[in-house]
């Protein structure tokens, strides 16, 4: 397949604003959100987690394929892996708008079940529990949400229904952020089709830039994605049993039966109520969205506070780690890829606010700055090597929206 027919663009219009609800006060350009199959799943659609994270792309002249780093933003077919015995990770296509949806990770100890993340549309959380009830005879007894966005916590009713003693869990935050923002969706949802349609018959974005033809295909393919997704979420909108009922500030500890599982907050970071979720025994994080793969979702949250939480991360002891979204990743050398990554970007908005000032006035003379200063192509070579959903969403959502949050979290002291 070709990026040229590739819905990307419509998508990353409103992704900001979507995903990041009411913290985000300008929907953070447009980039996609995806990624097609990592590449060695096998007939049966099982794959095994053999990515080796941290491997930087080859230099432009010896990259062996189109891919950032084996993976892409843009994610066209489902697929499943084992990850260690009893643990298996469920990688999502899109939805039909153009939507990503997080992964879903299901952990099987001897007496019961615990699974991380739901999805975003129901009919794919429906054929999750499917997959599970193959994996497994036993019940989910618990979904852990990392964080509050769409594309992790929509399924939380599918997966009500199908387990009645379930209990779904998340900190404290996230637990409030699912109760406020979530039931806004479905308000929200229906202006998303008004936006494509206005992009297409104007031909401009938000910004008034002309859009390619390219760009107005990708909105006309999101845009017929619409009715389908609505389609499902309607059905969900009166309902109020989605939100987690058991909430934690620090760490939750569990143990499945012969299997250990620590649901720990390590600092705010992505959102206000990240969780990760760490099997010491097998050394397997999950990481929801604090780390997302192979280029990072930083268009809002609290860029500072996520450099000292991704520390804390790394602190752990792990060699696999699922990411909120992209392949899942052997070692910590990617992590320490956005570590650095983010240590470089807050400081060249710190310089530029002591140099240009201070207050929401000065944002753009500073991202300018920022971008100026920063070797961004070389940034965008590591993350996205030559996948071109990858470098949109790279230039339009990470790069754009974490300068914009860490001014955010800068500019008043
Ligand atoms: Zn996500």
């Amino acid at each position: 397949m070709t990026s040229t027919t590739v819905p990307r663009f419509a998508a990353t219009a409103l992704i900001g604003a979507a995903l990041f609800g009411a913290g985000c006060a300008k929907p953070v350009a447009s980039s996609p959100l995806a990624a097609p199959p990592t590449g060695n799943a096998t007939a049966s659609g099982e794959s095994t987690a053999t990515s080796a994270g941290g491997a930087l792309p080859a230099s432009a002249s010896d990259r062996p394929a189109t891919r950032a780093q084996g993976d892409s933003v843009t994610t066209r077919e489902r697929s499943t892996a084992t990850i260690a015995p009893g643990v298996y990770v469920i990688r999502h296509e899109d939805a039909p708008d153009t939507f990503p949806q997080g992964n879903t990770t299901v952990i099987v100890g001897e007496r019961d079940v615990l699974a991380v993340d739901s999805c975003y549309l129901p009919s794919s959380a429906k054929k999750d529990i499917q997959q599970i009830q193959k994996w497994t005879n036993k019940p989910v007894r618990y979904l852990v949400n990392t964080h509050w966005h769409y594309d992790h916590t929509m399924g939380n009713g599918v997966y009500k229904d199908a387990f009645s003693g379930l209990t779904i869990i998340a900190h404290r935050e996230t637990r409030k952020q699912i109760e406020g923002y979530n039931p806004q969706w479905f308000t929200k949802f229906p202006d998303r089709g008004t936006t494509f349609k206005q992009r297409i018959e104007s031909g401009k974005d938000a910004d008034g830039r002309q859009l390619t033809a390219g760009e107005i295909a990708e909105f006309k393919t999101a845009l017929a994605g619409i009715e389908p997704v609505w389609a499902e979420f309607r059905d969900l909108a009166p309902r109020r049993d989605m939100t987690p009922t058991l909430a934690f500030d620090r760490e939750l500890d569990f143990d499945l039966g012969g299997r250990e599982v620590r649901v720990q907050h390590l600092g705010r970071g992505n959102t206000a109520g990240d969780a990760v979720v760490y099997l010491p025994r097998e050394r397997i994080l999950i990481a929801g969205d604090l780390l997302d793969h192979p280029v990072p979702y930083l268009g809002g949250g609290y860029p500072l506070e996520l450099i000292a939480t991704l520390e804390a991360m790394a602190r752990l002891d792990f060699d696999t780690v699922v990411p909120g979204h992209g392949k899942v990743l052997r070692g910590k050398a990617y992590l320490e890829q956005v570590i650095e990554f983010l240590r470089a970007v807050v400081s060249q908005v710190d310089r530029e606010i002591h140099r240009t000032g201070s207050g929401p006035r000065n944002l753009e003379a500073v991202k300018k700055a920022v971008l100026a200063n920063m070797n961004v192509a070389a940034w965008r070579d590591r993350f996205a090597a030559d996948d071109k959903d990858s470098r949109d969403f790279f230039d339009g959502f990470s790069l754009s929206g974490l300068i914009t949050a860490t001014y955010a979290e800068l500019w008043p002291r």
